[in-house]
Order: C-alpha cells, then sequence, then structure tokens
C-alpha cells in the first residue's frame, strides 16, 4: 500500500533546517531523477481572458479590472507555429491554457482536440489547462493524443475557499479523477505567496501527495501579484519559502517533475539554482506564463551552462500516447455540463468587483 502522508508529518519536513531539508530532498531527487536534465516547458495561451471565475489570484478572470490583452481561441496554425518555435527554444512540452470556468461540448472544444492532435504529431508532450472537465471529456481528449492534464489545486481546501468562491475543491478532484480514469497524466499543483499559512501549504500537498496514483507533474508557484485582483497587495515570496516548498514537493512525491512555475522574474539566478538542488526539475519557458512576465528564454540558457544543465528530452518518464480518431466521432457530442457552484462570497474579491465596476464607470 501507498505510504499515506499526514499534515503533521509534512509540517515536520517543511520545518526542518533549510540545510537538511535541501540535503534530503537532493538524495532524493538523485535517487529517482537525473539531476542534470531539467524539462523545458511552454505555456501557451490559447484564450486569454473574459474568464467568469473569480479566482483572487487572476488578471484573467473578467470581473477584476486589470490591463492584459484578451484574445479568442487561437486557430491550429496559430498553436501549431508557436509549438514549433517552442520545440526550436527546447521545450519538450507544450502546455495550452484557455481561459475557461469548463470545458463545453462545442465547436471551440472540437478545435482544441484538433490543436492537440496537431502537437502531439510535432512529437512533443501536450498538456492542457481548460478548466474542468468530464470523464467523457478527458476520453475524447485522450484520443486525440493528449498526455498530461493541469488542473491546480492551489492551496489547501481551507485556504481554497478564500481566494475562490465560484467553484468547489471537490470539483477540482473530481477533474482530476476524470484525467486518471482516461488514462492521462495528472499536472496538479498550486501557488504559494497568497496569505496561506505553512499548514495550508503542506496540506496541500498532503492531498497530492495521497493521490493514488500520486500527480506526474506538480507546478508551484510563486504568485505574481497582479494590480487590479484581489490579491494586488501581497508581498512578494522570499526565495527560502520557494526553496523550502520545492524541496518538501520532491520528499513526498519522489517520482514527480516538480516545476518551478510563475514568479521566476523575481528570483535570482543563484534562487533558482537554490530551487534546482532542492528537486525542482522543470521551468517554463517563453517571455510570458499565460499573462505574468516570464524570463527571456536566452537568460534560461545562459543560466543552464553556468549550472551545467540539459533540457530534458519528451516522453522519459511515459510514453507518447497514440492519437487515433475516436476524438473526431466524438465531436457530434453536444450540450453543457453543469457544475457546482457555492454560494459563499469572498469580501476581498467582492470589492475587487465594486473597484472595477467603479473604473469600468469612469472610463
Ligand atoms: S485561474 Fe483560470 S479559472 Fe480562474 S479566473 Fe483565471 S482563467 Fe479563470
Amino acid at each position: 500500500m501507498d505510504k499515506k502522508w499526514t499534515k503533521e508529518a509534512v509540517l515536520e519536513i517543511y520545518n526542518k533546517p533549510l540545510m537538511e531539508l535541501l540535503y534530503e530532498a537532493a538524495t532524493i531527487h538523485r535517487e529517482n531523477h537525473n539531476p542534470l536534465e531539467v524539462q523545458i516547458s511552454t505555456l501557451l495561451s490559447i484564450k486569454t481572458g473574459g474568464c467568469p471565475e473569480d479566482c483572487g489570484y487572476c488578471p484573467q478572470a473578467a470581473r477584476y479590472h486589470t490591463d492584459i490583452e484578451t484574445n479568442d481561441l487561437m486557430t491550429v496554425s496559430q498553436v501549431k507555429a508557436q509549438a514549433l518555435r517552442a520545440k526550436s527554444n527546447g521545450s519538450s512540452r507544450l502546455c495550452m491554457g484557455a481561459a475557461w470556468r469548463n470545458i463545453q461540448n462545442n465547436d471551440e472544444f472540437d478545435q482544441v482536440l484538433e490543436m492537440v492532435k496537431t502537437v502531439n504529431d510535432l512529437e512533443m508532450e501536450v498538456c492542457c489547462t481548460l478548466g474542468m472537465m468530464t470523464e467523457d471529456q478527458a476520453k475524447r481528449l485522450a484520443d486525440a493524443g493528449l498526455y498530461a492534464y493541469n488542473h491546480n489545486l492551489d492551496s489547501s481546501e481551507e485556504h481554497y475557499k478564500e481566494i475562490i468562491s465560484t467553484r468547489e475543491y471537490d470539483d477540482r478532484l473530481k477533474t482530476i479523477e476524470n484525467a486518471n480514469n482516461a488514462g492521462i497524466s495528472v499536472c496538479s499543483g498550486g501557488i504559494i505567496g497568497m496569505g496561506e499559512s505553512d499548514a495550508d501549504r503542506c496540506g496541500m500537498l498532503v492531498t497530492l501527495a495521497n493521490m493514488s496514483p500520486q500527480p506526474k507533474s506538480v507546478p508551484i508557484n510563486a504568485l505574481v501579484a497582479v494590480e487590479g485582483t484581489p490579491l494586488e497587495d501581497q508581498n512578494p515570496v522570499p526565495i527560502w519559502d520557494m526553496a523550502r516548498m520545492v524541496a518538501t514537493t520532491r520528499i513526498v512525491m519522489p517520482k514527480a517533475v516538480v516545476r518551478l512555475s510563475a514568479g521566476r522574474t523575481d528570483m535570482s539566478d543563484e534562487g533558482q539554482a537554490l530551487c534546482f538542488m532542492a528537486g525542482a526539475s522543470s521551468i517554463f519557458a517563453g517571455d510570458k506564463l499565460l499573462t505574468t512576465p516570464n524570463p527571456d528564454i536566452n537568460e534560461d540558457k545562459k543560466l543552464f551552462k553556468i549550472l551545467g544543465l540539459q533540457p530534458k528530452a519528451p516522453f522519459v518518464d511515459g510514453e507518447q500516447p497514440v492519437s487515433n480518431d475516436g476524438y473526431k466521432e466524438c465531436m457530434s457530442i453536444r450540450g453543457n455540463v453543469k457544475w457546482n457552484r457555492p454560494s459563499h462570497k469572498i469580501e476581498r474579491n467582492e470589492a475587487a468587483k465594486a473597484r472595477a465596476k467603479e473604473a469600468r464607470q469612469e472610463a
């Protein structure tokens, strides 16, 4: 039976003297991975902004007043061009994100299925992050050749209620289960720096680490506080917290790809090196992470050279899916799917929404 983690046990790891924690994590990292290989992934926003959800950290939520450029769904050929560019820059994985509450059975989903097939044919790992997803939709994505599905838990179940009111934690767990049942590799992690406690950080890791199977990919993000969002005034995450979080993730999920995700622009080269030592095994490349800034690829290449790191090839941790025409037959399935909508309100989110309304009226 898989080991079951408790919050107390994970907190004990998280609170170890930092040098001990790093040493333990680095040792486990070496036992399970080639420490000189780091996967480069590209995160591509295929549909930006206008999202109906109220995630307190997100500039893409339509209800807040942020200055992001919104875009309709990209075409398949636009995505193919971006994928080829990413591949030529060393990316072995393309993660396509759409600012949707959930996948709808409509023409746009058909278009995403074509994108998945196209990128899988380029021999890149294809990941999607499209919001909540039913088992049937997961099956269609798997048939198209989807390698992974990203659906972050964001934080602990308790703290999640302080950040998002438009969907429930259980909905996220259900989507992850649907991905697993369709044979899609799960990518799920969270964000630190949203006012959560250390216990919340560890609580999220407990939920992830106790999944069976554990997620194959765990992104750890540092909040990028964007003006106009409810979390605009949050303090930056200290690098020591990021290193602690990465190291703890590595220890409780030894086989996972731990992704050093948002917030890298605020980290020094030395800080990032510390995170690689602590067990981070992937970065996101490209000048933007959906809508927030990210280091230039040439800066990343320089850092890899200094540290002696190599980009990791695709499909080292799992076989390439074989696309089959099943996804086309399913295109005839229509009808919208209903997901839960909790009734609680978050004061900070409501205040940001009111400020956005005022700003629109003044404009
Ligand atoms: S995080 Fe995703 S679901 Fe939440 S508001 Fe942003 S785009 Fe929408």
